[in-house]
């Protein structure tokens, strides 16, 4: 999609701290991160965000099994981390392409904000 930002970084025309990539997914560090390591994982095809999986659990399953071993490759498995999916303005969803947030390094607070 032409205005989605993170279809530009995935194409290269934005740059970004890439973390993985293969045919069907994309992970890169976020810009404004908000623990020791925080990275995004998203897929390549654009979907505006996980409202819009209802018809596609594989694709959804394959996103969180990816953040797991990427964040287990981050060496986080040991200490632990969070997976975050904002939805829509109260969920804190900023950019309308579909992402994982990998969060670690750190003990994170709960309730989140
Ligand atoms: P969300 O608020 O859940 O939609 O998350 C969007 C995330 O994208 C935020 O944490 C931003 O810091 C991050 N972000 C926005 N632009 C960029 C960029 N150019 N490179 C890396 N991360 C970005």
């Amino acid at each position: 999609m032409e205005s989605c930002i993170f279809c530009k970084i995935i194409a290269g025309d934005i740059p970004s701290e890439k973390v993985y990539e293969d045919d069907r997914f994309f992970a890169f560090r976020d810009i404004n991160p908000k623990a020791p390591s925080h990275f995004l994982v998203i897929p390549k095809e654009h979907l505006p965000g996980v409202a819009k999986l209802s018809d596609n659990p594989e694709l959804l399953g394959q996103l969180m099994i990816l953040s797991v071993r990427l964040a287990h490759e981050e060496g986080l498995a040991d200490s632990g981390y969070r997976l975050v999916i904002n939805q829509g303005e109260d969920g804190g969803q900023s950019v309308a392409h579909l992402h994982v947030h990998v969060l670690g390094g750190r003990a994170l607070a709960w309730p989140p904000g």
